[in-house]
């Protein structure tokens, strides 16, 4: 680490504009590991100077977000827009430093100037117009236009860094423009915000997503302009979806409440994250402690992650198992509320060890204990297959044991269904597969006795006696 910072410290900056996307929430939890494991901290900056689009309500959605996966941060949020004062602070000073200037072009002006390069076969670049240099005459500013303020970007010469996730980058100043650091309004732009920022905040190790690679180059000439350290950067690549393409809301959940709603684990999806472009060994599976202590910011991906959803719920079924079966009644009840349907932590708890196992997710755990506490509704196919006139009577016999039971017990029901089988020649499939479907309403479920037992008496028999 450079020796211009006394202790790592990480950030991660994401802007209002909608929930905690999965690829900023990879780069908030690389972030953060990576300052845990040094010892350092981690803070959280909302970037929220894009006004019209920024919302509280999404400030508070990705703090939950960050909250539930466990990324605690050491300070913040801190608003960017609450530090306005300081911006405009640094441009002036940049500006008596004739490190930046007034730029008063319109924007017809400036689209005339593009056409013209384009008609030339020149690159789209700013021209320099308003800004001081020697010998060069300005026109008065015209009244009445308010200004943007540029920054004299280096006019060549190379900016390099070596980024520790793709090597080293190069990139000429001659292929970028004098970038706009402050808008007519007098918010700052993006590029400046983030290096004040980052320099204020004593950031030395920048993790943030590669569409950030063509704005570092001026960042970086902005650091240097400021006499500012420089960080590390990382540009972490784009996460694809299965199917190949960006991950977008197009193609199903891109946000972390998406995930969390729909009864995933934030232990889970933290683990299956951080293999998201990075990896320590063969280790599929890890705690968030021991991704702490292994990620050193070795092993980093430069090719692009693929989203997996399979592979998701196959991490997910994976801590579902594992899990506290208090925690996941709790969990279970959310889902059975969210389907309309009320049941207690108390009531769902025994029955979780029975279905878990069969389950990704705590909605698929929902699914199967939904039978307990609402109508089930057999499907039409299953009724003409199972509930024939062979098997009625034989679910009259074992109604009538069921209902002769005075401990209502696993083995007292399968008692009761072995003298079943034994009073109507049937083979145990043909008589428990139509008990599921009208019990149920599903064909196939774990044994049919530990089922049963977690029903009341009253129910199971009001139900087989529905046909
Ligand atoms: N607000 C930027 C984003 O969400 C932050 C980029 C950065 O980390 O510098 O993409």
């Amino acid at each position: 680490m450079s020796s211009t910072f006394d202790k790592v410290r990480t950030r991660i900056a994401p802007s209002p504009t909608g929930f905690l996307h999965l690829g900023t929430a990879r780069t908030a939890l690389f972030s953060w590991a990576y300052a845990r494991h040094h010892g350092g901290e981690f803070v959280l900056r909302i970037e929220d100077t894009d006004v019209a689009r920024s919302t509280q309500d999404s400030v508070d959605q990705i703090i939950a977000a960050m909250n539930w996966l466990g990324l605690n941060y050491d300070e913040g949020p801190i608003y960017q827009m609450q530090r306005l004062d300081r911006y405009q602070a640094v441009v002036e000073q940049l500006i008596s430093e004739g490190k930046a200037y007034r730029c008063y072009a319109t924007p017809e002006e400036l689209d005339a100037m593009k056409e013209a390069q384009q008609a030339r076969g020149e690159k789209k670049l700013y021209d320099r117009r308003w800004r001081p240099e020697p010998g060069k005459v300005l026109p008065a500013p015209p009244e009445g236009v308010k200004p943007v303020i540029r920054f004299a970007n280096p006019v060549d010469g190379d900016v390099t860094w070596d980024d520790l996730v793709k090597g080293t980058i190069t990139i000429n100043n001659r292929e970028i423009d004098d970038l706009i650091i402050v808008r007519t309004d007098g918010v700052p732009t993006y590029n400046f915000a983030v290096v004040v920022d980052d320099w204020d905040m004593r950031i030395s190790h920048v993790f943030r997503g590669d569409e950030h690679i063509n704005n570092t180059p001026w960042q970086i000439n902005i650091f240097n302009a400021l006499g500012a350290p420089l960080p590390q950067f990382g540009h972490l690549p784009i996460i694809l979806g299965d199917d190949g393409q960006k991950l977008s809301k197009r193609r199903g959940a891109v946000s972390v409440t998406a995930y969390a709603d729909g009864g995933y684990l934030p232990e889970a999806m933290l683990n299956y994250l951080a293999r998201l472009g990075w990896s320590h060994g063969d280790d599929e599976l890890f705690t968030a402690e021991q991704m702490v202590a292994w990620f050193d910011g070795s092993h980093l991906s430069k090719s692009p992650a693929q989203w997996d959803p399979a592979k998701l719920d196959w991490v997910n079924g994976h801590y579902l198992k594992q899990i506290d079966e208090g925690r996941l009644a709790d969990l279970v009840v959310t889902q059975l509320k969210a389907k309309g349907i009320q049941a207690t932590a108390e009531q769902v708890q025994p029955k979780v060890g029975l279905f878990k196992d069969r389950c990704a997710t705590a909605a698929a755990l929902a699914d199967w204990l939904a039978m307990y506490f609402a109508p089930v509704m057999p499907s039409v196919e299953d009724l003409a297959a199972y509930i024939t006139d062979a098997v009625r009577p034989a679910l009259a016999v074992l109604a009538e044991r069921l209902s002769a039971m005075t401990d209502w017990n696993k083995a007292g029901i399968q008692q009761a269904l072995k003298e079943t089988l034994a009073a109507t020649g049937l083979k145990m499939p043909q008589l428990a597969v139509p008990v599921r479907v009208l019990v149920c309403g599903r064909s196939q479920t774990p044994s049919v006795d530990a089922v049963l037992e977690h029903f009341d008496k009253k129910k199971v028999l009001e139900r087989l006696h529905s046909i």
